[in-house]
């Protein structure tokens, strides 16, 4: 079993992520460091940040998890609005690295129009930019698998590991493997030879030491739908097999894997206990 979790709300304080995981059971948290449909955030106070390690320290939820703003596009074809998104990434690493927390979760981009090719070179030319620009190597940057909706980048593998490739500080790059993404983009991984083949593939291109969070969700919207829908797990198209098998993985035992199903925080208490229970 991963350490199992939820994304919660950090209304009130950031800090207030702790308590809100504790209620309901989490051993690790994803939190949004800053309004998430928003530009610009009032920067982090050193106090703030003390307040969050502390309550941290103290807390029975082990690892916290960043979610990026959703506004940033690392692949945005026009200069201005790439740059801003640069700008945007940058300080979400600051944050970050401000709050001691390592794993930063964000949505590779989309092309809007200019194609995959060239797609995947510009979030990989953002990316070396944003590593060139600061040295907060604690934080590590994960890639988000994806549905494939509309002009997003990252529903194979590959696009994944072709953007890795070409940054030349890898080490600062990892995955996060959502499940209703990865199953609305096309792989099915519903069946014990199905979730065999899936991670089997994983390793081969990108490597399941790269994988560092899951985001469990189940899906509204079926196998290859390319839409991105959440649903409660068991409850949609990717049904409860594929969590037993996931939750029963030794190979992921440590892994933070966070709940980002629909219905808020009795929802997420319900969710969790399925899971838990599936642990055999
Ligand atoms: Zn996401
Ligand atoms: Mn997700
Ligand atoms: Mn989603």
């Amino acid at each position: 079993m991963g350490l199992l979790g939820a994304h919660v709300s950090v209304s009130g304080g950031i800090e207030k992520a702790f308590e809100r995981g504790e209620a309901i059971g989490c051993d690790a948290v994803q939190i949004f460091s800053k309004n998430q449909r928003q530009w610009k955030a009032p920067p982090l106070e050193e106090q703030t940040a003390e307040k969050f390690k502390t309550t941290r320290a103290n807390s029975s939820v082990k690892e916290v998890v960043i979610h990026d703003s959703y506004l940033i596009n690392l692949a945005h074809p026009e200069k201005e609005p790439l740059l801003k998104s640069i700008n945007a990434m940058l300080d979400e690493i600051q944050r970050a690295e401000l709050l001691g927390v390592r794993y930063l979760v964000f949505h590779p981009g989309s092309h809007l129009g200019r194609g995959l090719k060239i797609g995947i070179d510009t979030i990989a030319g953002s990316l070396n930019y944003i590593f060139d620009h600061t040295d907060s190597e604690n934080v590590i940057l994960l890639l988000e698998t994806t549905a494939g909706q509309g002009t997003n980048i990252g529903f194979r593998f590959e696009h994944l590991s072709e953007i890795m490739e070409n940054v030349k500080q890898q080490n600062r790059l990892g995955v996060c493997f959502d499940t209703a993404h990865t199953f609305e983009s096309g792989y099915d991984f519903r069946t014990q030879e199905g979730y065999t083949r899936v991670f089997d593939k994983f390793e081969d291109v990108i490597g399941l030491d790269r994988l560092k969070v899951f985001h469990l969700n189940d899906s509204k919207t079926d196998l290859a739908s390319r839409v991105d829908r959440h649903e409660n797990i068991g409850s949609g198209f990717i049904g409860l097999n594929a969590f037993d098998y996931l939750v029963n993985d030794k190979r992921f035992g440590s892994v933070p894997m966070i709940l980002e199903t629909p219905g808020g925080e009795n929802k997420f208490k319900e969710n969790l206990a399925l899971l838990r229970s599936l642990v055999k």
